[in-house]
């Protein structure tokens, strides 16, 4: 075979793992615009076009990819399996409905072991970001992943499966990395759901008025969403986000932005100020847990102050 034929190959088989990664995303097809669970805690504007009905003004024309998002969807069907024989009694992609204001609310949950009270979310992810999740803590894990796995298991409580914990297992694509976080269910937690379903059944009346969030998130977010145009301007495509970002926000947005800049960092620092308060009175302390806060330390002897976790 010539050197010719060599790289005529090489080029078809590029592009059939191309149409592999978009057949995949076809198959994977979601009705763009609808609402779903995943998506309550993403941009708010994108919710509340949603949420009202609005017609969308970008749908997938079908051809993505969506490399990263599909190599995710290839190790859930191979691990979720797995980790339910090793469990036992669980349900795989469990689908769940949660009717809100007259309006089902649909998902799947990953994994729900039915006799833990357990329901698991695998999030695949780069391998860079795997530091920032941390078992003891579970503000470290997105806003967006928490809402979604709580309105998961409101779900599945309505269906009558008992849930008390949740759980993210965050995996990286690339090497396996793991972090695994776990949290008991309270009534915080429904607070916290129905209270973004109000945020955004209140900004669904006018949607065109909602803070555009996905400006401050991945670009991605904003390059797939299907109310781009609408939301950024006639034309704006994928590409334009990134250099057409400044020109985008408004006097308000801007103003608005500043104002919270500023609150935040008169809260920042009242927060330091306290937290330096704090670690005198902490510093030396023995391990152990004191009221609702536990003191632990590394190997390395550094000092970790967490909550302490409610108990069965
Ligand atoms: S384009 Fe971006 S900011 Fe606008 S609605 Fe969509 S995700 Fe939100």
């Amino acid at each position: 075979m010539s050197a010719l034929e060599c790289a005529q190959l090489a080029a078809r088989i590029e592009t059939a793992v191309g149409s592999a990664f978009a057949a995949e995303s076809a198959a994977d097809y979601h009705i763009p615009g609808k609402l779903s669970m995943s998506g309550v805690g993403g941009c708010i504007k994108a919710c509340a076009l949603a949420w009202s009905g609005e017609p969308v003004t970008d749908p997938p024309d079908g051809t993505q990819e969506n490399r990263a998002a599909n190599l995710g969807r290839w190790i859930h069907a191979g691990l979720l399996p797995r980790l339910a024989d090793t469990f036992g009694h669980s349900i795989v992609e469990m689908p769940v409905v949660l009717d809100w204001n007259g309006v089902d609310m649909t998902g799947n949950a990953d994994l729900v072991v039915i006799g833990e009270e357990l329901l698991l979310d695998l999030k695949t992810i780069n391998p860079y970001v795997i530091d920032t999740f941390d078992a003891d803590q579970v503000d470290s894990v997105p806003l967006k992943h928490r809402l979604q796995v709580y309105g998961y298991a409101e779900g599945c409580r309505r269906a009558g499966i008992g849930i008390r914990f949740v759980g993210w297992i965050f995996l990286d694509r690339a090497f396996g990395g793991l972090r695994v976080v776990v949290e008991e269910l309270t009534d915080v937690h429904t607070e916290l759901l129905y209270d973004r379903y109000s945020d955004i059944d209140g900004w669904s009346r006018m949607p065109d008025e909602a803070p555009r969030e996905g400006l401050a998130m991945e670009p991605w977010v904003c390059g797939e969403c299907c109310f781009r145009q609408r939301c950024l301007g006639a034309g704006v495509q994928p590409e334009d986000i990134g250099t057409r970002r400044l020109e985008i926000f408004t006097k308000k947005e801007i103003a608005d932005a500043a104002m919270c800049y500023r609150l935040a960092s008169k809260a920042e620092k009242e927060a330091k100020l306290a937290k330096e308060a704090s670690k005198k009175v902490l510093f030396g302390q023995a391990a152990g847990e004191y009221g609702e806060s536990k003191i632990t330390y590394s190997k390395a002897g550094v000092m970790k102050v967490a909550a302490v976790r409610n108990r069965v």
